[in-house]
């Protein structure tokens, strides 16, 4: 275990290269523009990175178009290209505690969770990596002279526009299945976390991926997004980050080449609890934790708390309770659980919604904010009408808010009642009633007694793709590595 200290000893020595990733190698932007990014606990400056544009976009996917019609990727067996992506995995169970200092110097995440995760991220690798391996072609039966077959080709150049949450989980989740089925890729990552997936393009190099299969090009969403989106040599975008940025992007595919696209916008996923479940201390951790993990920086976090009345004063108090005795702290202290939010506009913004809070008179609790621009106390929220924005808007921190219903009609109405549709919970022993419910909600997955895990996490799992204004095509298993390829019937006449 490091203190603190020594996390902070390790972070002034490690090299943090801002520099693009073109080709298989470092080279300087062409951009001049540039932009910094901070450590959110302590406001220093973590890194200034080049604000790359249209010209650094451009060097970075025509490497990607000349590795993917080289066939150096593409033309590998697939077992080969498991085998060079295990490596992959390797390299970043290796490289974890780096990976994750970056992550957390330039957003916050706690350095526990972090390495956790990271490590996860690498069993995630290496599970994508075999499944691939197992998509099959489908023969159709024909007359004896032709024989058809149903393929599945790759795109060829990827696009991949990541955000910050977990900035090098999410870019490692995509980039992987994108390169498992022989695409090449470009990925812009967050401009609030860029380093970690800027080291990611040095591992794949060192794992034996051909120049040029990843590219990773920093710049902000303005620039370097854009000029990726609307890129006419880019054949497939994928995108997770906001709702309103997908809304945009939409429109650039449709301006530019018509480039196919996968959006994983945002949440606001509601828990529907019925009084069934007895253990009323463990279901009130679950709920905490389902809305502060990660400050609340989760697209899934369950942040609409729908109880059913009878259990709403003996759920409350244990939630209260809870929210009270938690703290953020240092993320570089490996006790910490709970760090600040990613970036100064991120902790304006959540402020910003908690000072609705104080103007419409909101029945609220709240824990305590460590000192620094960027902590925000988690708030628990109840009696506000569910037509209140706090409870309509993805607010992007440890934010939630408890409402109660009379029965299972109201319930489903109340979780219905959003924009968005990522993720629900149900929580109940019924399995009659759970089965009815998962079905009705308008939700990509919904968990039945269970928080919520991350996208990423389903990596090997079913797949989900959601609904609503929370984007869509799959993520996540079969489904989800089908999405980086197109369907190509070929017909032989072996008359
Ligand atoms: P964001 O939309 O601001 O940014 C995401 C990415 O898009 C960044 O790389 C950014 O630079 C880029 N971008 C921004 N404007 C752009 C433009 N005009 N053109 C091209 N690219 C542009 O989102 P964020 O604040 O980084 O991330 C938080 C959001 O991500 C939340 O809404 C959260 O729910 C969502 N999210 C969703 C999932 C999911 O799987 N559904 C997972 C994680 C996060």
């Amino acid at each position: 275990m490091n203190t603190p200290t020594e996390w902070r000893t390790r972070a002034g020595a490690l090299h943090k290269d801002s520099r693009p990733a073109i080709g298989g190698e470092r080279i300087s932007a062409l951009a001049t523009a540039s932009f910094s990014t901070r450590h959110p606990h302590d406001d220093a400056l973590v890194a200034t990175l080049p604000d790359c544009a249209e010209a650094d976009v451009e060097r970075a996917v025509s490497a990607a178009r000349h590795a993917f019609e080289s066939r150096a990727w593409s033309g590998l067996a697939p077992a080969e290209r498991a085998e060079r992506l295990c490596a992959l995995a390797d390299h970043v169970q290796a490289h974890a505690e780096e990976l994750a200092l970056l992550d957390s110097l330039e957003m916050g995440m706690p350095i526990a969770q972090g390495c956790a995760d990271l490590r996860d991220a690498a069993a995630g690798v290496r599970a994508t990596a075999h499944l691939a391996q197992s998509i099959d072609e489908r023969m159709l039966p024909s007359a004896p002279s032709t024989q058809a077959l149903a393929r599945r080709m790759p795109h060829g150049v990827v696009g991949a526009i990541t955000p910050w949450n977990f900035p090098v989980y999410v870019a490692l989740d995509k980039v992987v299945c994108a390169l498992a089925m022989g695409n090449t890729v470009v990925l812009k990552p967050s401009e609030i976390a860029s380093l970690g997936c800027l080291r990611l393009a040095d591992l794949a190099c060192d794992a034996g991926l051909p120049p040029g299969v990843l590219n990773v090009v920093p710049g902000r969403g303005e620039t370097a997004g854009r000029a990726l989106a609307l890129h006419k040599d880019v054949d497939a975008l994928s995108f997770t980050g906001s709702t309103a940025t997908g809304q945009r992007l939409m429109a650039f595919a449709g301006q530019s080449n018509l480039k196919a696209l996968m959006l994983e916008c945002g949440g606001k996923s509601p828990q529907l609890v019925f009084d069934d479940l007895g253990d009323l201390d463990g279901l009130a951790d679950a709920l905490v934790q389902g809305f502060t993990w990660n400050s609340g920086q989760v697209c899934v976090a369950g942040t609409r708390i729908l109880v059913v009345r009878p259990l709403l004063e003996p759920l409350w108090e244990r939630l209260a309770h809870r929210v009270e005795a938690l703290a953020t702290g240092d993320p570089l202290d490996e006790d910490t659980t709970l760090g600040p939010l990613a970036n100064r506009a991120q902790a304006e913004r959540v402020r910003g919604w908690l000072d609705h809070v104080r103007r419409d008179g909101l029945h609220s609790v709240s824990g305590r904010a460590a000192d620094g621009y960027c902590h925000v106390a988690p708030t628990l929220l109840r009696d506000l009408p569910h037509s209140h924005p706090l409870m309509q808007e993805e607010i992007f921190g440890p934010v939630a808010g408890v409402i109660p219903f009379d029965d299972e009609a109201e319930a489903l109405r109340l979780a219905n009642d959003s924009r968005y549709g990522l993720q629900a919970t149900v929580w109940t022993r019924d399995v009659a009633q759970a089965r009815r419910l998962a079905l009705q909600l308008q939700a990509g997955s919904v968990e039945v007694n269970a928080v919520a895990l991350p996208p990423p996490s389903n990596v090997t799992g079913l797949g989900a793709e959601p609904v609503k204004m929370s984007g869509f095509g799959p993520e996540g298993g079969v489904s989800g590595l089908l999405a980086y390829t197109r369907l190509r019937s070929v017909v032989f006449n072996l008359g």
